[in-house]
């Protein structure tokens, strides 16, 4: 009977939550410890023919913007599955030739880099993506007409979760200003640089098919002038539902939207354009989850804090953006038993995660905690791990891949030897 109730008490949508591939997400707990990444690989491909399905009529690149999640296991998924490499940094690059990707389905879209870094990726045989007027020149001082590369464009256009994560407005560092198309096509004329695309990414959490279709639209006016043109590269920054109750974004909408607007504008440009995008978030966010341990319940007058064995560290996105993350007690199914609790890591640094959408609340309601269970993070697969750091000298966290229902350890936990490994006594 009590069985029964526990059972018929849970919510539908979130029991989906509590296992991934049919392993319960406190035995991974258990198996492997915490703080744990855990990764979906059928998630992960699902969001890959979602993108696919609604971008359709044309040619389709998609080039994964991997500084969302470098584990080369996740990386290798994307190239099985026919997904190219978006990089930001040589390191980025490096890891995508170690996880079997060739140079040219790699493309660097650095900001504001030294040009060594440009022709490092060039002679791994990447496709560059310049972002600045005074690199183009140095790319056509160089390499003359004799490399392809892409231009980065930034279309003015306010489009994002929130300003920090907004990346083509007027004031964002990135790209060349869509106002100074002069400047750019005296450079092309006068070293003949054989510009085969033009680039915008608009930045992050976009849900609306109209920030999209106003950023491309831009794009598309920018780009007449430019004859050799294969390829337009409208970025990524699709937004992902953060809750069960949150839509994120209708990828088929968009998508449509998005497909009109490029097939009508390679009819106007006289050519078959192939269309790239560049998603982080979309494909990985929600294949992971992050485990965490309640270490203490404390029962405090003003509020309940719930401390769990992790913080800031190993996942900065709450404190640094405000970002949501969907947390629950993977321990305890029973809804009945709800109570508020702020939750907060084990750093010396103020570092909530349990922050509302408006940030203003700073509580959420969860399964009622004993110390020891396991409270679990959702969407933790983009910008989890790869924003880890060594703050306060703890260890990273493990990471785990579940792939066709087993789980592997992809990242083993590390040791003292991992945090001293370079120092060096004077
Ligand atoms: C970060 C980044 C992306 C991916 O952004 P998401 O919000 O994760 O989709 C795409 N393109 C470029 C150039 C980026 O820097």
């Amino acid at each position: 009977m009590i069985i029964l109730r526990l059972y018929l008490s849970l919510n539908l949508i979130s029991m989906a939550y509590y296992s991934i591939q049919g392993i319960q997400l406190t035995d991974l707990a258990q198996q492997f410890g915490t703080p744990l990444y855990v990764y979906d690989a059928d998630k992960i491909r699902e969001k890959i023919s979602v993108l696919r399905g609604s971008l359709k009529g044309f040619p389709l690149s998609i080039k994964y913007a991997c500084k969302a999640n470098t584990n080369l296991s996740i990386l290798r998924i994307m190239l099985q599955n026919g997904v190219d490499l978006d990089v930001v940094s040589p390191q980025e690059l490096a890891l995508g030739i170690l996880a079997g990707y060739a140079g040219n389905q790699i493309t660097f879209t650095p900001s504001g880099v030294d040009f060594s870094e440009i022709e490092f990726a060039v002679d791994k045989g990447a496709i560059v993506n310049l972002d600045n007027l005074s690199v183009l020149e140095k790319f056509g001082q160089k390499y003359g007409s004799t490399k392809p590369c892409l231009i980065r464009i930034k279309p003015h256009v306010f489009g994002g979760g929130n300003e920090k994560i907004m990346t083509a407005h007027p004031e964002s560092k990135f790209g060349i200003s869509i106002h100074q198309k002069e400047e750019i096509l005296t450079i092309v004329d006068q070293y003949k640089i054989h510009v085969i695309g033009l680039h915008q990414h608009t930045g992050s959490d976009i849900k609306d098919g109209k920030t999209f279709q106003e950023a491309a639209s831009a794009l598309f006016d920018f780009a007449y002038d430019f004859k050799d043109l294969e390829i337009i590269d409208l970025g990524g920054g699709f937004k992902v539902p953060y809750s069960p109750e949150d839509p994120g974004v209708d990828m088929q909408d968009v998508g449509q939207l998005m497909s009109q607007s490029f097939l009508e504008f390679s009819r106007q440009y006289g050519r078959e354009l192939r269309l790239w995008v560049e998603p982080g978030k979309f494909l990985v966010s929600e294949a992971g989850t992050f485990l965490a341990q309640a270490t203490v319940v404390k029962n405090d007058p003003i509020k309940t804090f719930l401390g769990i064995n992790t913080g800031l560290n190993h996942l900065i996105r709450p404190m640094m953006y405000g970002s949501y993350h969907y947390i629950f007690n993977a321990s305890n199914a029973n809804s009945a038993s709800q109570k508020a609790y702020r939750v907060v890591g084990n750093i010396c640094e103020t570092d909530t995660f349990s922050f509302d959408f408006n940030g203003k609340q700073d509580e959420r309601n969860l399964n009622e905690v004993q110390e020891g269970d396991i409270i679990a993070l959702a969407n933790a697969g983009a910008y989890g791990f790869t924003m880890a750091s060594h703050y306060n000298s703890r260890y990273l966290p493990a990471e785990v891949l579940i792939d066709q229902g087993k789980a592997i350890v992809i990242r083993k936990r590390e040791t003292l030897d991992d945090l001293t490994r370079n120092q060096v006594f004077p």
